[in-house]
């Protein structure tokens, strides 16, 4: 079967992999120049299983109020003149009860536990190199009331096999020596999740699936799907068209753009987030692994010979402006938990994404409902700890499909 992928993210890549291992011709089509330019490019770096759940929470609200009037809080809603903007909000507030969070918590836990597994056993078979470490995640709390109610909460990930230790502000020095213990409540150690470089990793996959026969067509912007008698029969891009038996949109927080007269409009919102990259200086004051800061919302990760810190949610449409206020705030909430790891904002990148994000957290992976289109998106906050899992299983829904209609 022919199989055209639109976008060559984390999830278009990892998409294109599984397609090509069960055997089919897969080209991969992205308007950047190489693999991973967009939202995958500079994420946080936390493949996070233990971490995994929905935003929308009993409390989110209250919560949310509170960020918002705060200069420096970790989220951001510009209110304009943007009907989609308030029915994504509503469409959000409508998934806070204990039910529907229960519900798709368990969704994206058996995605993202189902991703580790798969990493393992791609990095056991494949030599690929993203600054991958397998050292766990720490969380940690400067206002105690945070602390205990997560620590009360956090029980919930060992029915899905993943361990976690509650610590006092010593023991999470031990584990990460260059934490300032003077503003630590205390911590949770999460010892099952992992850290690795997105933007490296999908480029290295895209090399292993080019060895596997996959096509890839940088700079080349998709325009339109192509219709034919009800049926979805390829892309156009420019003038070219690319004709295929099935087509897969991965084009994260854009993919809704190619769905425009088709009647098909999916619950993804572009959510804006920020990161800074910078070399490592001072080594043994600096992150080991990922740490979480419970009041910014933003991670601190160790990538190789770089820290990278990363978070924000900015509900403001499809603006990739960097404001320097944004900047700062990252600066100090990295300086405020590292004091001594010699930063010299010089050297640092200053970086943002839009997260492709549904109100459910839970991403769109399957048929579309317009005949041979497919779509694999949504994965907001997680899009690195959930890709595998999400593409292995729309590679197996794409190949028993082809199989179920080739036996009539
Ligand atoms: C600040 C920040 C921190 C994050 N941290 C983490 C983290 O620590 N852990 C985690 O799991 N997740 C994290 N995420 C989320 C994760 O990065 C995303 O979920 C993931 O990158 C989405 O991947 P994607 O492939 O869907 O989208 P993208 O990477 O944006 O890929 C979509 C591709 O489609 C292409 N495209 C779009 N439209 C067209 C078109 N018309 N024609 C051709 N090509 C097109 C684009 O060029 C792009 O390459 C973070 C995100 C942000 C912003």
């Amino acid at each position: 079967m022919k199989v055209i992928v639109v976008g060559a993210g984390i999830i278009g890549v990892t998409t294109a992999y599984f397609l090509a291992k069960a055997g089919h011709e897969v080209t991969v089509i992205d308007r950047q120049s190489g693999p991973a330019m967009e939202t995958s490019f500079a994420n946080a770096g936390q493949i996070t299983p233990s971490y995994t759940g929905p935003w929308a929470a009993p409390g989110l609200i209250m919560k949310a109020l509170g960020w918002i009037i705060k200069d420096d809080g970790p989220l951001k809603v510009r209110f304009g003149l943007s009907l989609e903007r308030y029915q994504w909000l509503f469409a959000l507030y409508r998934q806070c009860t204990t039910d529907r969070n229960e519900q798709n918590f368990r969704q994206m836990m058996a995605i993202s536990c189902r991703s580790k597994q798969l990493l393992q056993e791609i990095r056991t078979t494949l030599p690929l190199s993203f600054d991958h470490a397998a050292k766990g995640n720490i969380e940690v709390f400067t206002n105690p009331d945070n602390f205990r109610a997560v620590s009360q909460q956090i029980g919930r990930i060992r029915e899905f096999g993943l361990d976690f230790q509650v610590l006092d502000a010593a023991a999470a020095v031990a584990l990460e020596p260059g934490l300032n213990r003077d503003v630590l409540a205390g911590a949770i150690a999460l010892p099952a999740d992992e850290t690795g470089d997105c933007h490296r990793f999908t480029n290295e996959l895209a090399t292993v699936c080019q060895s596997m026969g996959v096509v890839f067509h940088f700079n080349t912007p998709v325009s339109q799907l192509i219709q034919r008698a009800g049926r979805i029969v390829g892309v156009k891009a420019g003038q070219d068209e690319y004709l295929s038996d099935k087509v897969v949109l991965c084009a994260g927080s854009y993919t809704n753009q190619l769905l425009d007269g088709f009647g098909i409009r999916l619950p993804v919102y572009p959510v804006k987030g920020y990161s800074l990259t910078l070399p490592v200086v001072n080594a043994a004051q600096s992150p080991q692994s990922t740490v979480l800061d419970d009041q910014y919302k933003v991670a601190i990760t160790r990538l190789g010979d770089r820290i990278r810190i990363g978070g924000f949610a900015e509900i403001c449409g499809f603006d990739l402006s960097l404001p320097d206020n944004r900047r700062q705030i990252l600066e100090s909430a990295l300086l405020r938990l590292f004091p001594q790891i010699a930063y010299q904002p010089q050297d640092a990148t200053f970086w943002c994404g839009l997260r492709p994000m549904t109100p459910t957290g839970v991403p769109v992976t399957g048929q579309s409902g317009l005949e041979n289109l497919y779509i694999n998106t949504g994965h907001g906050t997680f899009g690195w700890t959930m890709c595998l899992g999400s593409a292995e299983r729309l590679a197996n829904e794409m190949t028993s499909t082809t199989k179920a209609v080739a036996m009539h």
